[in-house]
């Protein structure tokens, strides 16, 4: 079994160029085009476009992708080194073809879709021609998906959608929908609904708000779906199977997020410790206070503890284990990801004094991301309880009244196995 830390000489090479481009071309981007990212505006297409075709040349677009699909077949492993680079930047992960729910949304249509649908959904989203959206969520249930009450119902050759969707990111400007219905509602919950492929100008899908955060764009949409009418084809997957295929996006999305999101909460350290190398109060630098270290000294060994967690569950997932074998391991990143940013942010938000809280500082906006992270894709707290429920699974009860390690019993059987050998040396 090979085991170690180092980076291939070669992937390195990688590294450092993706490192150089992102702080050369890509950063200077979130300043210019801030939190928009609408690919038909002339601006996108100005400035996004050529630094897409450059990453493309140099054969990094889509890492996440295997190579049938138009990607490296890096593997997580490496995907994760890439993305705590690009993960610095919002328009990273759009420069790199990888960006959310888009990725996410290419996984389920490249495990699940038939060749027609590959053509038709796949592969304009592949090359960023289009963007899509996810709608699973639904204002009366968000963190338990067995509550959902959209329907699709069987019409002849076509499926009819009726319903509300709740949060549904970038519906406004979507070319389409890939949503969950009910479509088996005397099923066992996870085996009532299904996924469909919807084209956003099918008549009857209407955005009634988009929400936004603090000091966002809103993108974030509450939707009416009536009458929503499409070919029977559309499923997407098996009928019944919509957990299935909602599964298979989110495994690598939460990882792939994870993995940028160590690349923010290290970009909030290095610049607590510019400031307090830089800052003096009391005659002396901030950072020669011991509170000020011992807020640089968790961040660090918080962020390192994180990152190994992520770098081992990437691991496994390169050696044969698929993401519902890992979901131990996923959903503790899921867990600890928003913990560690926001904790890390605050950290450099308060050394950084009032300049910190300020629009000139990314911390306010970084905490917003923790929170955000700490919601999307399921609250941190359905995922503690996964660990949990996985990890007592696996526990069996003591047999007595008392644990099993009584020192006592445990000392006993000690003695015991020792006994031959002490014996002889007396
Ligand atoms: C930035 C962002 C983007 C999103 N994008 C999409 C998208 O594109 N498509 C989509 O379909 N959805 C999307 N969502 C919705 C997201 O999946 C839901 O917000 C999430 O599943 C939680 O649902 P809810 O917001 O309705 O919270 P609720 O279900 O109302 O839960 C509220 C709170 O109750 C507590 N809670 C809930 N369940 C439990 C439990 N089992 N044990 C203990 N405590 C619990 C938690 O504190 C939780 O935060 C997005 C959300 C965010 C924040």
């Amino acid at each position: 079994m090979a085991w170690g830390f180092a980076t291939d000489p070669q992937f390195q090479k990688e590294l450092d160029w993706i490192d150089g481009f992102v702080k050369d071309e890509v950063e200077p981007l979130d300043l210019v085009l801030g939190a928009e990212h609408d690919i038909h505006d002339p601006r996108f297409k100005k400035l996004v476009r050529p630094l897409q075709k450059q990453v493309q040349e140099r054969g990094l677009w889509a890492c996440h992708l295997n190579p049938e699909m138009g990607g490296k077949g890096f593997g997580q492993l490496k995907l994760a080194l890439i993305n705590e680079v690009i993960g610095r930047s919002r328009f990273g992960p759009i420069v790199f073809g990888a960006q959310a729910p888009d990725s996410g949304n290419a996984d389920v249509l490249a495990a699940f879709g038939t060749p027609d649908q590959k053509k038709l959904y796949l592969e304009p989203l592949l090359a960023n021609e289009v963007v899509s959206c996810f709608a699973l969520t639904e204002p009366q249930g968000g963190a338990d998906p067995t509550m959902i009450e959209t329907t699709a119902i069987l019409d002849g050759n076509e499926w009819v959608i009726n319903g509300e969707k709740w949060f549904a990111s970038n519906a406004s400007f979507a070319s389409f929908f890939l949503i969950m219905a009910v479509t088996d509602p005397d099923e066992r919950p996870h085996r009532r609904s299904s996924m469909f492929i919807v084209p956003a100008a099918t008549p009857g899908i209407e955005v009634i708000r988009d929400y936004g955060f603090y000091g966002h764009i809103p993108t974030h949409a509450h939707m009416r779906w009536t009458n929503v009418r499409i070919p029977a084809e559309n499923l997407l997957g098996s009928r019944g199977e919509g957990f299935v295929v909602a599964q298979e996006r989110l495994g690598g999305g939460r990882m792939h997020h994870a993995m940028r999101s160590i690349a923010l909460a290290q970009s909030a350290l290095d610049k607590m410790c510019e400031r307090a190398v830089s800052r003096v109060t009391k005659g002396d630098q901030l950072g020669k206070m011991q509170m000020v270290q011992a807020a640089i000294a968790e961040s660090w060994a918080q962020l390192r503890q994180f990152r190994l967690l992520v770098l081992e569950t990437a691991w496994l997932a390169d050696n044969g284990h698929s993401w519902k074998d890992l979901r131990r391991n996923v959903s503790a990143v899921k867990f600890v990801l928003p913990q560690v940013l926001q904790d890390v942010a605050s950290r450099a938000l308060q050394i950084h004094g009032s300049l910190g809280l300020t629009d000139q500082m990314p911390f306010a906006s970084m905490a917003m991301t923790a929170y955000k992270m700490g919601l999307a894709d399921g609250p941190s707290e359905v995922h503690k309880v996964t660990v949990a429920r996985e990890l007592l699974k696996e526990t069996k009860p003591a047999e007595g009244r008392f644990p099993s390690y009584m020192r006592f019993e445990q000392e006993a059987k000690a003695y015991a196995k020792f006994q031959g050998q002490l014996e002889r040396s007396e």
